[in-house]
């Protein structure tokens, strides 16, 4: 008998979405709200995120350039399950937020454009996904266009990405010849038709004379085909999909509602449910009875009205109802947790209740942190919620230097948030802010101004990436914080760090200190 968390957890899939801008994230994910019923049209998710943050000021700067500096979560049902889908900021919103929403998910969807094939934040998203070997689905897109061949798409896959590839589904045809997709489990023909509401037809066998019927000469084409394909590429493994070795891959066009339904459907039933997690002293697993989760993003202002933030908690266990008593364990204080949020595609609601794999929005006013674990009073921290390094570099420079102790003082709660990292110097009284992606350069400098009364500007600094200094060895490490001083730094939270000016220099640091662990992650505590 399983119990009603159980029983909950095992109906929930939470995800995310892997893509380079472009290669239709957005489109899909409006599908996937349009077939379960979450709106009513396309084209209401884009809209909908910039009126609702029209009236705050930074978010004004998000509407000018018309994207969206916040991530939402959407929870949609399909068929029995419920679904939990993580947005993954891509376009210039791109930041370590993007990175730190892959550590909450059990699985993800790689998205692919069937022209352009595997692209660089792609390989980079991957590459996040590995770090908890997060099982990966992926949807080769636009086949409404002429692309790639199939096979040669697979095989880039297979090769940049190292996971091998399972056809479910397979093309028929592409660009003006598309012709639609024959599933490889079930057997079947899916006809294409452009901007379908309804499935199309579905011809069941491959040896069904209606194939014969509607493509002529090209149904023995497709059977030859489609022999060829079970025979050169790998069968389907749940486990080894599971363990993230194996990618199911479907094909369709997400702009012509094509292929969509069929990816869902697999999705639900193959994707894994919540999975258990690591704590520092144990494994969590999702069905316990009593409630815990981490943070794994603060957002600030969502509603303008009041200055506070939003932490984004991923349950892991249990159940959350609302008034509810949580332990912040790095504190070790109890807060009641009365207004938190919810995530359904067409609001934002007041959660009555949560299970493993949701996520809740809890408000708070600085004193939660990304890492933060809540519990119901037991002493767990989880792991696997890293920093990550950042890619972009900028020297901050003070308008007024009156307002210095401000400024640092801003930047340091900025950095909390973990959008941006502060890295200053051993030597010099510089302060380097770091980012994922572009944008949050001047999501701080707004935010200085509204939020600390602050001017500040950004000089170019030469920096290629900051690596975490570990060692075990004191001596190693004394040594080392001499010979390199002119390349150290202390983060937000006080961790030496090294900034290497070129990859060349990291390289070379590298293997002359090879005693010394130089990481590009770094956990919360
Ligand atoms: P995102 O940047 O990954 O979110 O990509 P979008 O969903 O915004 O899509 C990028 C562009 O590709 C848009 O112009 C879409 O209309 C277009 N697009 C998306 N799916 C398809 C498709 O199946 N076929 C074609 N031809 N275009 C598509």
């Amino acid at each position: 008998m399983s119990s009603p968390v159980q029983k909950a957890a095992s109906k929930r899939r939470t995800f995310a979405i892997i893509s380079h801008p472009d290669a239709g994230k957005t489109t899909i994910t409006e599908k996937l709200l349009y077939f379960s019923g979450m709106i009513q049209s396309a084209g209401s998710v884009k809209s909908r995120k910039t009126d609702k943050h029209a009236t705050s000021d930074w978010m004004e700067m998000e509407k000018e350039r018309g994207i969206s500096v916040t991530s939402s979560v959407m929870q949609f049902p399909w068929r029995d399950e419920i679904v939990n889908l993580l947005d993954t900021p891509g376009h210039a919103d791109f930041s370590e937020d993007t990175y730190r929403t892959l550590t909450a998910v059990d699985s993800a969807l790689m998205v692919i454009d069937s022209a352009k094939g595997v692209e660089e934040r792609t390989i980079k998203l991957m590459e996040v996904c590995r770090l908890r070997d997060t099982p990966i689905l992926t949807f080769i897109n636009k086949l409404d266009r002429e692309g790639r061949e199939p096979v040669e798409l697979l095989d880039e896959i297979e090769t940049i990405l190292n996971i091998g590839c399972a056809p479910i589904t397979w093309p028929i045809g592409m660009g003006k010849g598309f012709k639609g997709i024959y599933h490889l489990l079930d057997d079947n023909v899916h006809l294409f038709e452009a901007h379908a509401k309804e499935a199309g037809e579905v011809i069941e066998g491959l040896d069904n004379p209606r194939l014969d019927e509607l493509f002529g000469g090209l149904a023995e084409d497709l059977r030859m085909e489609i022999e060829l394909v079970r025979g050169a590429s790998n069968e389907f493994d749940l486990e080894l999909f599971l363990a993230g070795e194996l990618s199911p891959v479907f094909f369709g066009s997400a702009m012509n509602n094509f292929g969509i339904t069929e990816l869902l459907d697999s999705f639900v039933k193959y994707a894994p449910p919540p999975q258990s997690r690591e704590t520092k002293t144990r494994v969590v697993e999702s069905g316990e009875e009593n409630f815990s989760g981490f943070v794994f993003k603060i957002q600030a202002n969502m509603d303008p009205k009041h200055r506070d933030r939003i932490a984004f908690l991923r349950v892991c266990s249990g159940k959350y109802t609302k008034g509810m008593k949580l332990h912040q364990t790095r504190i070790g204080k109890d807060v009641t947790i009365a207004n938190a949020v919810t995530f359904m595609a067409a609001e934002r609601e007041q959660a009555e209740e949560a299970y493993p794999g949701d996520i809740l929005g809890m408000h708070n006013h600085g004193t939660i942190q990304i890492g933060d674990t809540f519990t119901q009073g037991e002493d767990l921290q989880f792991t696997g919620i890293p920093y990550f390094a950042p890619e972009l570099f900028r020297r901050v420079r003070l308008k007024d230097p009156l307002k210095n102790k401000a400024l640092l003082k801003g930047l340091q709660q900025l950095s909390e948030e973990g959008a941006t990292q502060l890295f200053r110097p051993l030597d010099n009284n510089d302060l380097i802010l770091g980012a994922v992606g572009v944008l949050q350069f001047d999501v701080v400098v707004h935010r200085l101004k509204g939020e600390y009364n602050v001017e500040c500007a950004y000089e170019a600094v030469q920096v290629y990436t900051a690596r975490w200094v570990y060692c075990d060895d004191v001596r190693k490490l004394e040594e080392f914080k001499k010979k390199a001083s002119q390349n150290l730094a202390l983060d937000g939270a006080g961790n030496l760090t090294y900034i290497a000016p070129t990859r060349v220099n990291l390289d070379l640091t590298m293997e002359r200190w090879p005693d010394i662990d130089f990481r590009s992650t770094r956990e919360h505590l």
